[in-house]
């Protein structure tokens, strides 16, 4: 569970190909981290996987099935936005459940999940709270609580940390890593961050202007990056 290929897929946004036909294995449990420069194109790609956008051409597989007209409630995977999307009048029990109550989970399972989850990030003693009470830090654990009592195939995060300080993003990515350990879920992270790339992915795909320019392990681009743009981007010494 959690393996995503991508097939010749393209987007355009009316005469502008913003992807242009593009091809990736995402295998089970990788962490995978899509890095570029602004407006490459790293949220529409992630939009395309999540189903949040239709494909122009190509296909999307998720298991080996082919998901490309599958709605996104039905794909199994779950997105973690930066804006972290909560419910302002719901305390963190109910945020984290919604998503469960709209897929009918009966409440004693949802209140073991959001038992385990509130474990797991630290939010046992913040669950009556409302999203206002919260700091930035523990708003983003709350977007990652209700995407795990999913029990999703696969996490999608797109720059989930860029709204928090610097102090504490290098915190949440620590956080994040250690619930990628734990869980062995796929996990495909968008960042324009070389830094989070480099030190959370076990697979970077370094993307400009749509097109992939190079896929490897930070080891790999750092090692041998393939053009002057991977060197620049991730900071090779050449
Ligand atoms: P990134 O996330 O890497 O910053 P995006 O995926 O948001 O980049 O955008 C890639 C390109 O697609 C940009 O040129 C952007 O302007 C364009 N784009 C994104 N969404 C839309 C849309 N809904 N309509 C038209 N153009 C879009
Ligand atoms: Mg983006």
């Amino acid at each position: 569970m959690g393996r995503i290929t991508l097939e010749n897929v393209t987007k355009r946004f009316g005469d502008v190909e913003v992807i242009p036909p593009l091809n990736l294995d995402i295998n089970d449990g990788e962490f995978v981290v899509f890095v570029g420069p602004s407006g490459c194109g790293k949220s529409t790609l992630l939009r395309l996987i999540a189903g949040l956008e239709d494909t122009s051409g190509g296909r999307i597989l998720i298991d080996g099935q082919d998901a490309t007209s599958t709605p996104p409630a039905k794909r199994g995977l779950a997105m973690v936005f930066q804006s972290y999307a909560l419910y302002p009048h719901m305390s963190v029990r109910k945020n984290i459940a919604f998503p469960m109550r709209m897929a009918g989970v009966p409440q004693d399972e949802q209140d073991r999940r959001i038992e385990s989850a509130a474990k797991a990030l630290n939010l046992t003693n913040y669950l009556d709270r409302k999203p206002g009470q919260l700091s930035g830090g523990q708003r983003q654990r709350v977007a990652i609580g209700r995407a795990i009592v999913r029990e999703p195939s696969a996490f999608l995060f797109d720059e989930p940390l860029s709204n928090l300080d610097a102090a504490l993003r290098v915190g949440m990515r620590l956080e994040i890593s250690e619930l990628h350990n734990r869980l062995e879920t796929t996990m495909i992270y968008v960042t324009h961050d070389q830094v989070e790339a480099m030190t959370m992915a076990d697979k970077i795909v370094v993307l400009q202007a749509g097109r992939i320019e190079q896929v490897g392990s930070p080891m790999e681009l750092y090692r041998a990056p393939r053009n002057l743009f991977v060197a620049g981007f991730i900071g090779s010494p050449r």
